[in-house]
Parts: structure tokens; C-alpha cells; sequence
């Protein structure tokens, strides 16, 4: 797990250049990965192109083979891929590992999926039936908080559905997309799949080449805006799984004791770095002060530490630029509210935040309206529970949330007025791979996962005959 390589027309080629990549528990270089410029680029969409014809018409069954064939390989070295995913993630090995499993699964969800015929309509007169046909080269760029499960849950469905793909990591962690590069050098027809690595420089020239059909984007709301843009010259289709700032709505009949370690767990898993996290969280007047003590003693007690060592609960923020931003979320914090603990990074190497638990401050403030993507949670008290969703709705966000509580018709119907596109209840980030999820609002557009997520990389056709 130490060489490199693109992919590129079916073969692993060095890029035009390279580029660093860190470990955030070391701040070392720990691999070089290779870099490709505008011309490799082009080659990958002209490989993906070139590939297309024949593999759009392979029949689905067959692609779904090789589908569970990459998803076998994966599953004989997830350990090294576990291992490479928190070297140059961050995230402790057990979660790495779980994200490995989780990959798997999706992989192996989509290798049985079918693009089933509907007929609409079959009468004396007529007959007419929906198709769902493949779009062409399909361009799937991920960010750095799950780089395996969030790529595999774009080129699964793509490539059953007859799609070719050029996939592009973000610049910090490349390495188990690479790695991924070499088993689908062996598995797949030449050109399939491609994936080229840039330092942030490739993406539009990516998502606005002329031989791409579709974008399927996890990122920034701020870079989702650019991937729009960029896409509108061709029209495109479009996926966008963007930033989130979720609230979660702590009912009054809930036990605080038992609850605030689920909390807890879904404010800091990955160090915060959660699309879907908790980011804020609304408890009620009567159970605020010993909901702030639990977290409390649930941040003081947390291990945090390099991933690679075991009792590890909490890694570092997986880059520099990201670091940087939550010392700001934390100046913040530390200025406009109560630091109930934590409240600043370790005195040591790493990009470490110890985890923070903020009370009393102003929804107004830095840290409750934008998306801190670190270990920082604000709790907020309300009194009224019509109060609390209407300020949990008051963000141009609508990813996700969570409802917690004892009385489920309650929590049900506090449910269906957060304006997201996906509502937990009593539970957190329960990805299936058959439950479709969608961004609301500023958050994205467009679905992954399940039918839904499938039917996003094909061409509705409806073919519509007279008899
Ligand atoms: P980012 O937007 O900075 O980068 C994401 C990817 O886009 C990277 O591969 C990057 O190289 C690439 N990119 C950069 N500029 C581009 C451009 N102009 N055109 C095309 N691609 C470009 O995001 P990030 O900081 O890597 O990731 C964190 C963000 O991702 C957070 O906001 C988080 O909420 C969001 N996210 C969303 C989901 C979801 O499913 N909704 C899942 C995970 C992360």
C-alpha cells in the first residue's frame, strides 16, 4: 500500500506530477500520490467515452458480476484499506473499518439492482412503456470525511446502470481511491473506470468538460454552487450532496442520562465531520443544565488521540485548511457563549480538537448558523417546541436532523416540520443502502441511494406506440 498510480484507460500510469499527502495525527508526509494535469485529465474522459459503447451494452446481470467482483476484492484487503483510510483520514480503525464494511454492502446492494422496464399503459389503442436508459461519462468527485463509501455509493449505481466513470478524490486523501484504481484495473474492461487526482485545480475543467453527461458532487454547498454553473453550459444532469447544519430537537420526555451519549456520538463521530452531525442541538429549559453536564462529562471523558491506537474514540480534523476553521468556530465560542469543556485544540502535533461542549450562546452567533464540520456542539435552550423548529428551520441548510423522545406520535410529528431531507427519529445516521437520501434547500439536490439513487444515473425514455 506505499505505490500509486492513476487510472487511466485501463491502465495505472504515474501522474504528470505529485503531491504530498499527510497524515492529520502526525502533520508527516507519509505518501506521495500522483498528480494529473489537464492533458491526463482529458485522457481519462476519452477513455470513460471510448469505454461506454461496450459496456452500456453489456447486459446488467453481467455488469453486475463484475460489480460483486470488485466488491469481493475490497472485501480481501479491507484490513489494509482500513489502515490506509485512517492514515490519511484520521478516523480511529474501527470506524475506518466500518466505513470499509459499509462500502462493501453498497457495492454489493447495487451489483443486484435492475433497470426494470414499466409499462404505463397496454390497451387496444396503445401502448406505452418507460425506459431507463444510460447517459454516457459520469464525473463523481467526493471530499475527504469518507472518501471510500461516499465514491462507492456514486460509481455502484453508475456503472450498473451502463455509465462509465472518471472519479476524482479530494487532494487529501487520494490514497484509497487509488488503491481502489488498481482492483478495478484487474476487474473491469479497460476505461470504465478512471480516476485522476488534482490539488483542487481539475474540477471545473472535470464538470464542465463537453463529453460528461452527468455530475454526481459530495462537497461544499460554496463548491456545489460552482459544479452548477459549470454544468449549465451543457445541461448536464446533476447530483449534489452538499453541507449541512442539522439540528436535533431534544423532547422533554426523555431520559437526559440515556440520551446524551447518542448525542454525544452524533455531534463528534468522525471529529464532527459528518455531513449529516448533529451541529446543533435544541434541549429544553427543564432538562437544559444536566443535558450541558452530561455532555460535558461525556467531552472530558472522550479519548481523543492518533487512529491507529486502540481505545482511540476521537481522531484529528482531517486537514490543515479544516483545523484553522474550527479555531475560529472555537474563538467564537469561547467569545459569545459558555464553555461547558473543551473549548480549544491539544498541545501536541495533529490537527486535535479536544471535544467542545457550548452552552448560552445566541443563535446569531458563527458557530450555530454555519456548518463547523468539527467536534464543537452548541446547545441551545428553548421553552416551546414550536419555537425550537422554527429556529432549527432557520438556515438555508435542509440536509438533515434528528427528533429525540419517549412519546413516538410526538416525535413523529415534530419530524414532519423540520425542513430537511432526511429526519431521524430516536436514532442517527441509519444509512441503508435501500433508503434513498436527499439534500433539501441549500443542501443539494437529487438523491443517493436506493431505486431513487439508481434511477439518478439513467435517462427516463418513454417510448409511446399506437396499435
Ligand atoms: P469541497 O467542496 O471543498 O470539495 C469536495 C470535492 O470537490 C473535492 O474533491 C474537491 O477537490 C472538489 N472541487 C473543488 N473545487 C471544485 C470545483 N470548482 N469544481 C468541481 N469540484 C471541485 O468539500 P470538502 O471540504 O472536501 O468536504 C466537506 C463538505 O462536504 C462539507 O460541507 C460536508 O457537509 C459536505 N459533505 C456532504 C455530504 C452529503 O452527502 N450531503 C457528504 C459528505 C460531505
Amino acid at each position: 500500500m506505499s505505490e500509486f498510480k492513476l487510472l487511466i484507460g485501463g491502465k495505472l500510469v504515474p501522474g504528470a506530477a505529485t503531491l504530498n499527502v499527510i497524515n492529520p495525527a502526525t502533520e508527516d508526509v507519509f505518501a506521495t500520490a500522483p498528480r494529473a494535469d489537464h492533458a491526463q485529465l482529458d485522457q481519462a474522459v476519452a477513455a470513460a467515452k471510448a469505454a461506454f459503447p461496450a459496456w452500456s451494452a453489456t447486459p446488467i446481470r453481467q455488469r453486475g458480476a463484475l460489480l460483486a467482483k470488485l466488491a469481493d476484492e475490497l472485501e480481501a484487503r479491507q484490513n489494509d484499506f482500513a489502515r490506509l483510510l485512517t492514515e490519511e483520514q484520521g478516523k480511529p480503525l474501527p470506524h475506518a473499518m466500518g466505513e470499509m464494511i459499509g462500502t462493501i454492502a453498497m457495492m454489493r446492494y447495487f451489483a443486484t439492482l435492475d433497470m426494470p422496464l414499466k409499462v404505463l399503459k397496454d390497451d387496444a389503442t396503445q401502448k406505452v412503456v418507460q425506459h431507463h436508459t444510460s447517459l454516457g461519462v459520469v464525473a463523481a468527485i467526493t471530499p475527504w470525511n469518507y472518501p471510500m463509501i461516499l465514491l462507492i455509493i456514486k460509481l455502484a449505481p453508475a456503472l450498473i446502470t451502463g455509465n462509465t466513470v472518471v472519479a476524482k478524490p479530494a487532494p487529501t486523501t487520494p490514497l484509497t481511491t487509488l488503491k481502489f484504481g488498481e482492483i478495478c484495473a484487474r476487474v473491469l474492461p479497460a476505461g470504465v473506470v478512471n480516476i485522476i487526482v488534482d490539488q483542487n485545480d481539475l474540477g471545473s475543467a472535470l464538470t464542465g468538460h463537453p463529453d460528461v453527461a452527468k455530475v454526481s458532487f459530495t462537497g461544499s454547498t460554496v463548491t456545489g454552487k460552482k459544479v452548477m454553473e459549470s454544468v449549465a453550459g451543457t445541461l448536464k444532469r446533476l447530483t449534489l450532496e452538499l453541507g449541512g447544519n442539522d439540528a436535533a430537537i431534544v423532547l422533554d420526555d426523555v431520559d437526559p442520562k440515556e440520551v446524551a451519549p447518542k448525542l454525544f456520538a452524533a455531534a463528534t463521530l468522525n471529529a464532527g465531520q459528518v455531513c449529516l452531525a448533529i451541529k446543533r442541538l435544541y434541549v429544553h429549559d427543564s432538562q437544559y443544565d444536566e443535558m450541558c453536564e452530561e455532555l460535558g462529562r461525556l467531552a472530558r471523558e472522550a479519548v481523543v488521540d492518533d487512529g491507529m491506537k486502540q481505545g482511540t474514540q476521537m481522531g484529528p480534523l482531517q486537514n490543515k485548511a479544516q483545523f484553522e476553521k474550527v479555531k475560529g468556530f472555537l474563538a467564537d465560542a469561547r467569545k459569545n457563549g459558555k464553555i461547558v469543556a473543551g473549548g480549544d485544540v491539544l498541545d501536541r502535533k495533529g490537527y486535535f480538537v479536544q471535544p467542545t461542549i457550548v452552552r448560552d450562546i445566541g443563535d446569531d452567533t458563527r458557530l450555530v448558523r454555519e456548518e463547523q464540520f468539527g467536534p464543537v456542539l452548541p446547545v441551545l435552550r428553548y421553552s416551546n417546541v414550536d419555537e425550537a423548529i422554527a429556529r432549527a428551520n432557520d438556515t438555508d441548510y435542509g440536509l438533515g436532523g434528528t427528533v429525540w423522545g419517549k412519546d413516538l406520535d410526538r416525535a413523529y410529528a415534530v419530524a414532519g416540520k423540520i425542513d430537511s431531507g432526511v429526519v431521524w427519529v430516536n436514532k442517527h445516521l441509519d444509512m441503508q443502502p435501500d433508503v434513498p437520501f436527499t439534500g433539501a434547500k441549500q443542501s443539494g439536490m437529487g438523491a443517493e441511494l436506493g431505486q431513487a439513487g439508481l434511477e439518478e444515473f439513467t435517462q427516463a425514455k418513454i417510448i409511446n406506440m399506437a396499435k
